[in-house]
């Protein structure tokens, strides 16, 4: 039988944590463990599951210090994780463990990484659901990684896709796509979606702009994480490129008598872009700096090997 981790991300969730571990113990289809990481929850939820590990012995329990966020509460999950199928899930019941199932047979089709896709989403529409589907166009089209529903928090994983992936901000939604990249076999189904019933959201309209400006960094370390200066020495390029044009259009206008160089903005504009241009050089070369900096302190080598022969 498959045996799988299911790492599920805590905060003030008391009402629902029972019958989450009702819904768990009536898996029969493979083993598991319930990797509960309780993310500094103000209510009853810390006690609460303490009573369900001394029940029952497949659920764990890692107790934050204090907030950290669902993306540092699943990646403790994940490293803490002890087999070789990892499925992280939310608390508060609106992922459907009995979906679990449908993940492990589509990954037995040979992908790393299966993405759940909440097609009839039950959450606010206004503030979530469509922010929701523009934010993940837009990760699509960026990411070169086609899925549905990148927020959705069920998802079955490989262990090797995850061990190696370090996460900050919101970014375990970017998993998928730091997969795809690396070479995981990644696709999609159907899973189910029900309405919270206990408890509240943590979100708002505000984690779609947190999710793009995540988004932009992901991009920006996808493409230029070895060569920053590439990245800002060509937008420092332009600046000059600007600035040098309104230089020349001022001078025109001059020599041809038809304005002086105090009566249009072209020289001010032309100083201006001269200056962000400048700036976005320096800022290339600092970040060239710290870029090395962090390789070298770490040994990290620029590329990776599949494997090697004959050696
Ligand atoms: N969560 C967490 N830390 C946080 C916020 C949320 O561990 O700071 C957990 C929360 O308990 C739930 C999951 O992350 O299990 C998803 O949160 P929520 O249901 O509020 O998000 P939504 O479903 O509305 O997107
Ligand atoms: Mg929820």
């Amino acid at each position: 039988m498959e045996k799988v981790s299911i790492v599920i991300p805590v905060y003030n969730e008391e009402d629902n944590l029972e019958l989450l571990l009702a819904k768990l113990q009536a898996l029969t289809d493979f083993e598991w463990e319930a990797i509960f990481v309780n993310d500094g929850s103000k209510d009853q939820s810390t006690e609460i599951l303490d009573e369900l590990a001394q029940k029952e012995a497949r659920v764990k329990v890692v107790h934050f210090l204090k907030n950290y966020g669902q993306t540092a509460a699943m990646a403790a999950g994940f490293a803490n994780a002890q087999y070789d199928i990892v499925v992280p899930m939310d608390a508060d019941l609106q992922n459907d463990p009995a979906d679990i199932v449908h993940l492990l047979a589509k990954m037995t089709k040979g992908y790393d990484v299966v993405s759940g896709w909440r097609k009839d989403r039950q959450d606010a529409t206004w503030t979530r659901v469509w922010p929701s589907n523009l934010a993940n166009s837009l990760i699509s089209y960026i990411t070169g990684v086609k899925l549905h529903d990148y927020g959705c928090t069920l998802k079955a994983y490989k262990k090797e896709v995850i061990q190696e992936i370090r996460l900050y901000g919101e970014m375990h939604r970017f998993i998928p796509a730091y997969a795809a990249w690396h070479g995981a076999k990644v696709t999609e189904i159907e899973v189910k979606h029900h309405p919270r019933i206990h408890g509240q959201t943590k979100y708002g309209l505000g984690k779609t702009f947190r999710v793009i400006l995540d988004l932009l960094v992901v991009k920006f370390l996808m493409d230029y994480p070895t060569r920053p200066m590439h990245f800002f020495g060509l937008a420092g390029f332009y600046g000059f490129l600007l600035s040098f044009i309104f230089a020349i259009w001022a001078i025109v206008l001059k020599l041809l008598a038809l304005r002086t160089f105090s009566s249009t903005p072209l020289p001010m504009i032309s100083a201006i872009f001269f200056v962000v241009g400048m700036q976005l050089i320096l800022m290339g070369l600092l970040a060239e700096m710290v870029m090395r900096n962090s390789y070298e302190g770490q040994n990290k080598t620029t590329y990776k090997i599949r494997n090697k022969v004959n050696f």
